[in-house]
This record gives structure tokens, C-alpha cells and sequence, in this order.
């Protein structure tokens, strides 16, 4: 079989792409390394996920769904104290206000299922091991299925979506850590603990812990609830290293945390994650190009990693098929893709920046200038491509707003250079 393109990767960003672009008339195979469904973290939906959903035509599946309506996000002190909480529909008159938590198993097999409704080949376990290259344009890949036996796969394009294990990135050498973000999480599942009530019962909490770290508090379907904690990973380490004895030690430390977690019973698995943010060195090379996080993975506060999967899936499909019909698949085609991705990465990174420094509070920004709060609530609902330089200049004056990374271009040099 001939393919246009070759998505490595059916999580959000490999089934958008590869949604789009058979909508699109384009002859696609996604390569997925597990059977569907299966486990994922990332849970907590943004407002602005609905435009790319809608596109793949996915809005009506999800709304008849069970997942927990998300109406707001809300603060927790490291006194317990509950913030006034961001309610998204006072600051956008649309449906999109409204968004979801959900269980990821769910959510990511509706959405490849969806791309295969759409016509996209979907393989599953199947593991993209290799790029083949051609005079140093890429390909195809060389993967290896159940039975162990390795397939070739051919077409003009290959996207990599692999998430962080980002099968290009790592190859490439390309993987570079945020200088500052370095946070580790550790989490597990509740069932029974308490929800708030009426319109707060699916908002996500953030519950800060003393040392600059955080609680997420998700409701999802089912009664179950999703808690997690992030820090720094020496402070988390510090006198255990056994999970449940760190999660638990913590929970102590937030009297909002504790007593919500206290109504109900912990089950499975204490789980662990070294969430580095990261962004490639490039977003595309001849024959290449890189969505959601195999691109870059940006520390999880602000729940803007589905939402950039969704939406770079969508981006870098239009960008494809513009390069498809130009018979021109080199790196240089993606530059407005990798430009645009990464201002919106951008606008969450200053933002995750200033949560986690000391000298910033979300209710003193506001305080002295309310104005900026309907800006504040645009980054935190996913509306990320828009001019934040009036926001982050007056941020500025509570905390460092980090300059933008200069990388995550186009490789364009010649083959030989980079041979
Ligand atoms: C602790 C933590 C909490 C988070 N919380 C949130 C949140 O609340 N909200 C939010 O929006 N985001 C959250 N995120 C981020 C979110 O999980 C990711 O941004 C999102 O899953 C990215 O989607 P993706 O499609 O790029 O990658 P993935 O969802 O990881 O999908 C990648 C797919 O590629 C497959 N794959 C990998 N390697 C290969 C290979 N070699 N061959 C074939 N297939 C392969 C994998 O099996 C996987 O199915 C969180 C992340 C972490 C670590």
C-alpha cells in the first residue's frame, strides 16, 4: 500500500493528524505500539480543545460521553484555603466554555477510532524502531510488529507523534530540557472522595504545597478521582523513596487535599513521572515533522498538554497537506507550523513560570490589575495565539517572565552538513 503520510504515535496528536488528513482525501497509517485502549495521564481537558475536536467531528461522541463536566478552574493555599474560582464561561459566551475530564483510555480510543471512521489505516502493536532516509530525506520508518517481525512503511511524509517517548527526538539527539522546569509528579486514584458541589464538582484544583509544589484534584467518571502531586524531584525523594509514603506525606501538608481525599478509599497503583519539560531542537527535517508532545512537553500545571497534542495535530496536517500538493516536503515547509506551535508554548511556559515562582500570587496580580484577568483566563482556557506581551509585561512585575526559546525551528541545512 502507498501512504501520503505515516503517523508514528495514536495518542491525541497521532489520531488528529491522521483524522484531518484523511479528511483531507490523503491515503494515512498510524503506527500505535499498544492495543487501545490503555492507560494514559493527562486527564484535564482545556476549554479550547473543543475547536480542534469539532473539526475531527468529535463533539457530540464526547458530549453524550460519560466524563465529568469542567467548568472551572480553582487554588488551593498551602493553608487550604479555596480561591474564587475561574469560572470559564465568564469570560467566553460560547459552548466551548464548558470542557470535560476524562479517562484518557477512553478519550484517546474514541479519537483513534475516529480517525479510522475518517479512513486512516490504524496498526496496533506495532513499534516504529528506525527512520529510513533517502538522500537524507526522511522516508518512512522501519517498525516491528506483535509477532516480531519488521515491517516497512513509505510515504513522503512521517510525522512522529510518539509523545515523550519521542522516537525521532531521541534518535535525532534533538531533546532539550527546559533550564528551569524539573519537576517530577507522583499520583494515584480515589474512589468516594469528596467532590464539590453543583457547578464546582468537575472543576480541576490546584493545591499548592509548601517547596512550590501542587496537588491536582481531577474528577472523573465513575466516582473515581485522579490526585497527583508535583515538585521538585530531590525535595519529593528527600526522606523516602517509596510512593505511597511520599503521596501520602504530602496529602498531610493541604488541609483542602486531606480532607477531600479522607471520604474515600485509594486503589491501585502509586504511579511516577519525571515530567522534564522539554522542546525538540527542531519541528521538522526533510520528509519530517514532529506534533504534540514528541515536539515538546511543557510542565502539566496549566493541563495545556491534550489541548497542544490536539491542536499542533491539527496545525501540522494542514501543513502537510499544502506540502503534499506542492510535491515539496522539506524542512523549510513547516516553519510557519513550528513558529506557530511554539508561541503558543510560549504564552503557557510564562505563565507556568511565574506560578512557580515565590514572589507571584495569581490574587495580588489581579489585585493591582484587574484588567489583565479576562488575558489571564485567555491562557488559561487554551486561547494561546494571541499577542500575551501587555500580560507578561505586567507579570513581570511580580516575577521573571522567561525570554522565548530560540529552538524548535525547521533543520534546514544541507544533507551533507548534516550527514
Ligand atoms: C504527570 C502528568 C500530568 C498531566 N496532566 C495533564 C492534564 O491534566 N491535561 C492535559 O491536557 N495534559 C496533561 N498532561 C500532558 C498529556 O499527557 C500529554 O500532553 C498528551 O498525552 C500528549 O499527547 P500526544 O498524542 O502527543 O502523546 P501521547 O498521548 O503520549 O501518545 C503517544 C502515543 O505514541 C505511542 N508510541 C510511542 N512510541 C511509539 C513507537 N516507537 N511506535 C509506535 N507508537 C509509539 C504511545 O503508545 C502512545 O499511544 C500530563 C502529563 C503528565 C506527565
Amino acid at each position: 500500500m502507498n501512504y501520503d503520510a505515516i503517523v508514528v504515535g495514536g495518542g491525541p496528536a497521532g489520531s488528529t493528524t491522521a483524522a484531518v488528513l484523511a479528511m483531507k482525501g490523503r491515503r494515512v497509517a498510524v503506527l500505535e505500539r499498544e492495543k487501545f485502549p490503555r492507560y494514559h495521564i493527562g486527564e484535564s481537558l482545556l476549554p479550547y480543545c473543543y475547536f480542534p475536536l469539532e473539526r475531527i467531528g468529535m463533539i457530540d461522541r464526547i458530549k453524550a460521553s460519560h466524563f465529568p463536566k469542567k467548568y472551572s478552574v480553582q487554588f488551593v493555599s498551602t493553608e487550604g484555603k479555596l480561591s474564587v474560582p475561574f469560572y470559564f464561561f465568564q469570560h467566553m459566551k460560547h459552548e466551548a466554555s464548558m470542557t470535560w475530564q476524562v479517562l484518557r483510555s477512553e478519550f484517546d480510543q474514541m479519537l483513534l477510532d475516529n480517525a479510522r471512521e475518517k479512513g486512516a489505516e490504524v496498526i496496533e502493536r506495532i513499534t516504529a524502531r528506525e527512520l529510513i532516509r533517502r538522500d537524507g530525506t526522511v522516508t518512512g520508518v522501519k517498525a516491528v510488529d506483535a509477532s516480531g517481525v519488521e515491517r516497512e512503511f513509505h510515504a513522503p511524509v512521517t510525522i512522529d507523534a510518539t509523545g515523550r517517548d519521542a522516537f525521532s527526538v531521541s534518535r535525532n539527539g534533538w531533546k532539550l530540557r527546559d533550564p528551569y522546569l524539573n519537576k517530577i509528579a507522583v499520583w494515584t486514584y480515589y474512589k468516594g472522595a469528596t467532590r464539590d458541589p453543583g457547578l464546582d464538582e468537575g472543576a480541576t484544583t490546584v493545591a499548592f504545597v509548601p517547596e512550590k509544589g501542587w496537588f491536582w484534584y481531577i474528577p472523573l467518571p465513575d466516582d473515581v478521582v485522579s490526585v497527583g502531586v508535583v515538585a521538585e524531584k530531590d525535595y519529593l525523594y528527600s526522606e523516602s523513596r517509596d510512593l505511597e509514603t511520599i503521596f501520602q506525606r504530602e496529602v498531610r501538608k493541604n488541609k483542602w487535599v486531606e480532607d477531600h481525599v479522607s471520604a474515600g478509599k485509594q486503589f491501585g497503583e502509586y504511579r511516577v513521572t519525571g515530567e522534564y519539560s522539554y522542546r525538540s531542537r527542531h519541528c521538522s527535517e526533510d520528509g519530517m515533522v514532529l506534533v504534540g508532545d514528541a515536539f515538546a512537553f511543557l510542565d502539566p500545571v496549566f493541563s495545556s498538554g491534550v489541548f497542544l497534542a490536539l491542536r499542533s495535530g491539527e496545525l501540522a496536517a494542514d501543513a502537510v497537506d499544502a506540502a503534499l500538493t506542492a510535491g515539496d516536503v522539506s524542512a523549510g515547509r513547516f516553519r510557519a507550523y513550528g513558529a506557530e506551535v511554539c508561541e503558543g508554548i510560549e504564552a503557557m511556559r510564562r505563565l507556568v513560570y511565574a506560578f512557580y515562582n515565590a514572589n507571584f500570587s495569581f490574587k495580588e496580580f489581579l489585585t493591582e490589575f484587574p484588567d489583565m484577568k479576562g488575558e489571564l483566563t485567555d491562557c488559561l482556557i487554551g486561547n494561546l495565539f494571541k499577542d500575551f506581551d501587555p500580560l507578561f509585561a505586567a507579570m513581570a512585575k511580580f516575577a521573571a517572565v522567561p525570554a522565548p526559546l530560540a529552538h524548535g525551528t525547521p533543520l534546514e541545512a544541507a544533507p551533507a552538513l548534516r550527514a
